[in-house]
């Protein structure tokens, strides 16, 4: 029995890692004010033909698509930002104050070639923010996912950012791609020649293709989405937040405009899957959805590929696994040990003991095993007279049963794994 290509398992001794990661996420997001927002793990298909687009390449050939016993087409989520504007619209959530800012963390589903930090089911943290045309609105949500990476101490990322214009801009922009496009089509890979018609843009995002020198977008910019812009690069500078200006920078997604972006990893040898966080501008999207016409920004993170860059950078997430106290017991105490072991976890200690009779030795081995801060011993004499051999640090004394959640708060277990 094995688990489908492209997904993992998450063992016992790593999924501590993961909480932390889940935990940075959750506080950035309380500090910049985002909540939860939960949507199901399926949608009926078209929620994501809609967003995505037609052409794009997560519908055409990534999604993992079911027809259920009502004969409905539904589509396991590949992305979040469709679920969330969907739910943000049915659920009216813009009569609320705007803007609205939430996120979302769990898993998703593209079938992908699987390598390396690409898998078909993988967990993504993002965040949208609906309802404010401001690029202060764009720099903050920047700002946030750059500080999430600095909060884990990793800085071995670049912020690549750029714009796509409006809907002239882009327009505009498509227009001159087409005419430098055509006349090379016949070299291009087969991907590429179907989206010269169907989505240019997306031509510079190929992965086997490259080209020598595009027309610039700068260049077709209208001046109106050239100030929303420089207005943007003017907050993120007074953020200070580092960025590079990539002008071929454009996201697979059709719903993108205004301001792109990409955290990248720069270490040495991470491999080509080292894009950590995508994001963009996706004013239009609600009204598409059949909401009114508010804007939105998000990103999406890939906790997975987050997880991969920050062991390469050399990073320790979690703490040495250890527990607090571990209660050893002889066949005369073992009951009386299994209602203190109880007791200590109730007051907040993590506590073990040996599920099976051991003899004392094996049961100190097992203790040391479990990296244990403290071990309590109940020998049948000491029982009788209501104590307890308490072991911590080298030294051993004996302890009366009542006091002992109070002498065990006394040594601030816990602390020396901080
Ligand atoms: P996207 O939703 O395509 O903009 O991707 C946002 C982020 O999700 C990427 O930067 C990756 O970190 C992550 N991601 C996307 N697809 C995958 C995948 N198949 N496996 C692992 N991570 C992924």
């Amino acid at each position: 029995m094995q688990k489908p290509k492209g997904t993992y398992d998450v063992l016992p001794r790593e999924s501590k890692k993961w909480q932390y990661l889940e935990d940075v996420f959750r506080s950035v997001c309380s500090y910049y004010n985002f909540k939860e927002i939960r949507t199901p793990i399926f949608e009926r298909t078209e929620i994501f033909h809609r967003s995505s687009g037609e052409e794009s390449d997560i519908v055409k050939k990534e999604t993992y698509t079911f027809t259920d016993r009502g004969k409905r087409s539904m589509t396991l989520r590949p992305e979040g930002t469709a679920s969330t504007v969907r739910a943000f619209v049915e659920n009216k959530l813009y009569v609320d104050s705007l803007p609205q800012k939430v996120y979302y963390y769990g898993p998703m589903f593209r079938y992908e070639r699987p390598q390396a930090g690409r898998y078909r089911q993988f967990t993504q943290f993002g965040v949208e923010a609906f309802g404010a045309e401001s690029p202060l609105l764009d720099a903050e949500v920047i700002s946030m996912a750059y500080h999430i990476y600095s909060i884990l101490g990793f800085d071995q990322l670049v912020v690549k950012v750029n714009t796509l214009g409006d809907q002239d801009s882009r327009d505009n922009y498509r227009n001159a791609l087409v005419d430098y496009l055509t006349p090379q089509k016949e070299y291009l890979c087969n991907d590429c020649k179907e989206r010269i018609d169907t989505n240019p843009l997306r031509v510079l995002d190929c992965k086997i293709d490259s080209f020598d020198s595009p027309p610039n977008m700068s260049e077709y910019r209208t001046e109106k989405a050239q100030k929303f812009f420089d207005g943007m690069l003017e907050y993120l500078d007074a953020l200070g937040i580092p960025y590079e200006v990539d002008e071929t920078l454009v996201r697979g997604l059709d719903y993108y405009n205004h301001t792109v972006f990409e955290l990248q990893a720069t270490i040495e040898g991470f491999g080509s899957q080292n894009t950590l966080c995508g994001g963009g501008r996706y004013n239009g999207l609600v009204k598409e959805f059949g909401g009114p016409d508010i804007p939105g920004i998000g990103f999406a993170f890939g906790v997975d590929r987050t997880l991969l860059a920050l062991e390469a950078a050399g990073i320790k997430l979690s703490k040495p696994e250890y527990i607090n106290c571990y209660v050893a017991t002889f066949p005369e105490t073992r009951v009386e040990g299994a209602r203190l072991v109880d007791a200590l976890r109730l007051s907040g200690f993590i506590t073990e003991m040996s599920h099976e009779e051991k003899s004392l030795k094996a049961q100190l081995k097992q203790a040391d095993k479990m990296n244990a801060e403290i071990i309590l011993i109940l020998g049948e004499e000491e029982f009788n007279n209501e104590e307890i051999i308490v072991k911590h640090q080298g030294e051993q004394i004996n302890v009366k049963l009542e006091n002992i959640i109070d002498y065990l708060d006394s040594l601030n277990l816990g602390e020396i794994n901080e």
